[in-house]
């Protein structure tokens, strides 16, 4: 944050993120790098608002494509492009944004921004920004696709936060420097590994302080607690004859972990739940 309480800039490098989200799904590079940005823009997105919440975001073009990217307060991230369907998700055009999050009180925040055509991600999340986190902001996220085993050649972002004692000269100042600025995929060649490198060279000239530092990791939140409790919420007739029938063998679509699934395992499951429904 600059010392004057004027901004609040948050730089990002997800490159082996992304990179292990692409590889667990077989991702292509073209479709990596669309996946890649909407993993960077749900960490700026909970590292500016929810630092301490899952924060989700799902992307969806007008041809059915679709991507979700979760972040989590732990700093691990994960994301499925096109679950089961290998065609493109569109980099630019019509598009919906939507971001959710679940507040303090348990209820579910639910913005949803629509982009028009020829407009891409980090405009998308400024739009967002402004009209469901009242918050003014400048943001550049970029993936650049690699070439042989990785999917991204690097992938990472800053969103730049107006902070209510920035003054009008201050930002004058700011958007000269940002108007200086070498396009997102120049800084992030610049900048390697280390996101301070992007954040020296957007407040270059105004005193600022580092408040606080995290790391990420590509994870996954998924389990077999997780995947019975979904096959229980299926229609009665289905768990009855998945009880009945042969283990179940199940696939992640985030992470690719393979889980065989016992009946008896949903039976227990399902009992426990009951149990635990019965009035005491
Ligand atoms: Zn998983």
């Amino acid at each position: 944050m600059t010392i004057d309480g004027a901004f609040r800039v948050m730089a990002t490098i997800t490159t082996d993120t992304a990179n292990a989200a692409c590889a667990a799904q077989g991702l292509s590079s073209e479709l990596g790098a669309r996946l890649a940005e909407l993993l960077t823009c749900a960490v700026l997105v909970r590292e500016t608002t929810q630092p301490t919440r899952r924060v989700q975001l799902v992307w969806r073009d007008h041809h059915g494509g679709v991507m979700v990217a979760d972040s989590l307060p732990d700093g691990k991230s994960r994301g499925i492009a096109n679950p089961g369907k290998p065609q493109q998700v569109e980099a630019v055009g019509d598009h919906l944004l939507q971001v959710n999050y679940t507040l303090p009180n348990g209820s579910l925040h639910q913005g949803v921004v629509s982009i028009p055509a020829e407009s891409d991600l980090s405009t998308a999340l400024m739009q967002y920004m402004h009209t469901s986190e009242q918050t003014v902001s400048m943001v550049a996220i970029g993936a650049a696709p690699g070439h042989g085993a990785a999917a991204i050649r690097q992938v990472g972002g800053y969103l730049i936060q107006v902070l209510p004692e920035a003054t009008g000269e201050g930002l004058a100042a700011l958007s000269a420097k940002l108007g200086d600025m070498p396009a997102i995929d120049v800084l992030l060649t610049e900048a390697g590994a280390d996101p301070r490198v992007i954040i020296a060279r957007l407040l270059e000239g105004f005193p600022y302080a580092e408040l606080a530092a995290s790391e990420l990791a590509f994870g996954c939140t998924c389990s077999e607690a997780r995947i019975i409790l979904g096959i229980l919420s299926l229609g009665a007739e289905e768990v009855a004859s998945m009880e009945a029938g042969d283990p179940l063998e199940v696939r992640c679509d985030a992470c690719g972990t393979r889980y065989v699934i016992e009946p008896s395992s949903i039976r227990a499951m399902r009992e426990l739940r009951a149990r635990d429904a019965e009035p005491s």
